[in-house]
């Protein structure tokens, strides 16, 4: 039944409104409410028709009875039809209403649901058609009853005499329809024009959403595309300068080497910088490579076990473990799907940091645990370092910011912009807290 039911819906919409250019507008609206009133009217017709046909029948009224029985086949046919344009569906339509209507009190008079009908009609009307139509069908009910009582003043209905009414009878009932017409015309109109209004923002404001989309994955795209030209050319770049500097380091080491004892002081001192000043450029590019593949090589995402990358990072680490004596505790660590290499690069740097950036002969202790949260993954390696001052919490996340001097801290200031970087492509976040003088907490999440 469900079925037949699902099957008969469809049929009527497809016949009705499919094809309809607007999907929101408020015509697309009046032909939806066009559509589903015909599916329940039909059924309706269907069910009316059996009782109207025998009354009409059994009190003689055969005309009555036919005129049911074709307009129940017209509106058949303009419901399971097909290729007839929507307007004209809605003309057959309300003629038929009219046509009923005014054929019924013809022959029934005041009793019959003639009147229930010509209202009916009126606010059909007033639904399925444009506004300015609304006063309208007021007014065709208006002359359909005014003429129906020049009918009567002239006696020439053909009402049985026990149910001939008078004029004043019927313009006491008829006003009451006429008023209830206009004001019907008066009321639904200006909800309509709300309604339209409403569906006129939503679409203006669906289709401005849909236009910043679109130009915010324009620039997305531009942005990455921009952002891949960039990490090209520092790769490029950096590795094309490798070559012509091994060849300043290997000449200088040769002038060294061949002149040893034939330069002044001053001269050797010059080579001395010089072959400094290389070994810094040379660290600068490794570096600069480094950031350039980071996020771009993280390998594949496996199982996981983060405890088990911790004790690695602690053996690589483990010369400059020893040096500083620091004391490192590990919280209960989850097992996670990330690639494993970009992880240990992670925790090497912020390990590595933990223990650089320690006032003078100062035992580093270091904390790392990790928070389940709902959606990611929290991690902290938190140390009792020298800390920063909240106006730098940005900028040592920038690629070559550092806050020292090479002297008093080596470094090149890149290794917060890589764990950036990784972070970041395993789409988390990474920021500190910290207090100058006592200590950083650094935080990144991975999302589960
Ligand atoms: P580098 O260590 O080579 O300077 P980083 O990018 O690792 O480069 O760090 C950038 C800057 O952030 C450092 O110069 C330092 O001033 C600051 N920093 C990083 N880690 C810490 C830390 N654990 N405690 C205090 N300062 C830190």
């Amino acid at each position: 039944m469900r079925k037949i039911w699902d099957s008969y819906r469809q049929r009527i919409y497809r016949n009705f409104v499919k094809g309809s250019s607007s999907k929101s507008g408020l015509v697309f609206w009046r032909n939806l409410l066009f559509a589903e009133s015909m599916i329940y009217l039909f059924p309706f017709c269907l069910i009316a028709l059996i009782p109207g046909v025998y009354w009409s029948y059994k009190t003689g009224l055969v005309f009555l009875a036919v005129a049911d029985l074709v307009i129940v086949s017209v509106i058949a046919f303009i419901v399971f039809s097909s290729g007839i344009a929507i307007k004209y569906r809605k003309l057959v339509f309300m003629t038929c209403v009219y046509f009923l209507s005014t054929t019924i009190i013809y022959y029934v008079g005041l009793p019959g649901p003639g009147l229930l009908y010509l209202y009916g009609a009126c606010v059909f009307g007033i639904f399925f058609f444009e506004k300015k139509y609304a006063f309208l069908f007021a007014a065709l009910n208006t002359f359909i009853v005014t003429a129906i009582g020049f009918l009567i003043h002239l006696d020439w209905m053909p009402w049985p005499q026990d149910r001939l009414h008078s004029l004043n009878e019927w313009i006491a009932v008829t006003s009451n329809l006429v008023f209830l017409g206009f004001i019907t015309a008066a009321l639904v109109p200006p909800l309509f024009k709300g309604l339209q209004t409403t569906i006129e923002k939503q679409v203006l404001l669906t289709r401005q959403l849909e236009e910043q989309q679109m130009k915010l994955n324009e620039s997305y795209l531009q942005l990455q595309k921009k952002n891949e030209d960039l990490e090209q050319f520092a790769y490029i770049a950096s590795h094309d300068l490798q070559e012509p500097l091994r060849m300043v380091t290997g000449f200088l080491t040769q002038l060294e080497k061949k002149y040893e004892g034939q330069l002044d002081e001053k001269a050797q001192q010059y080579i001395y910088y010089a072959s400094n000043g290389a070994k810094r450029m040379h660290q600068i590019i490794v570096d600069l490579l480094e950031y350039s593949r980071a996020g771009r090589s993280l390998g594949d995402a496996t199982s996981t076990d983060v405890g088990e990358v911790l004790q690695e990072v602690l053996l690589l680490l483990s010369k400059r473990i020893q040096e500083t004596n620091a004391d490192i505790r590990i919280g209960a660590m989850p097992v996670l799907t990330v690639p494993p290499a970009a992880l240990r690069q992670l925790f090497q740097n912020l390990l590595d940091n933990a223990m650089k950036y320690q006032p003078d002969g100062q035992q580093p202790r270091i904390r790392i645990d990790a928070t389940e949260k709902m959606n990611e993954w929290e991690f902290r390696i938190a140390d009792n370092g020298i800390g920063i001052s909240p106006e730098y919490f940005e900028r040592i996340f920038l690629i070559f910011q550092r806050l020292h001097q090479r002297e008093e801290y080596s470094g090149t200031g890149v290794g917060l912009a890589i764990c950036k970087k990784i972070v970041e492509t395993l789409q988390g976040k990474i920021w500190i807290e910290s207090i100058e003088g006592s200590g950083s907490d650094f935080y990144f999440t991975i999302p589960k």
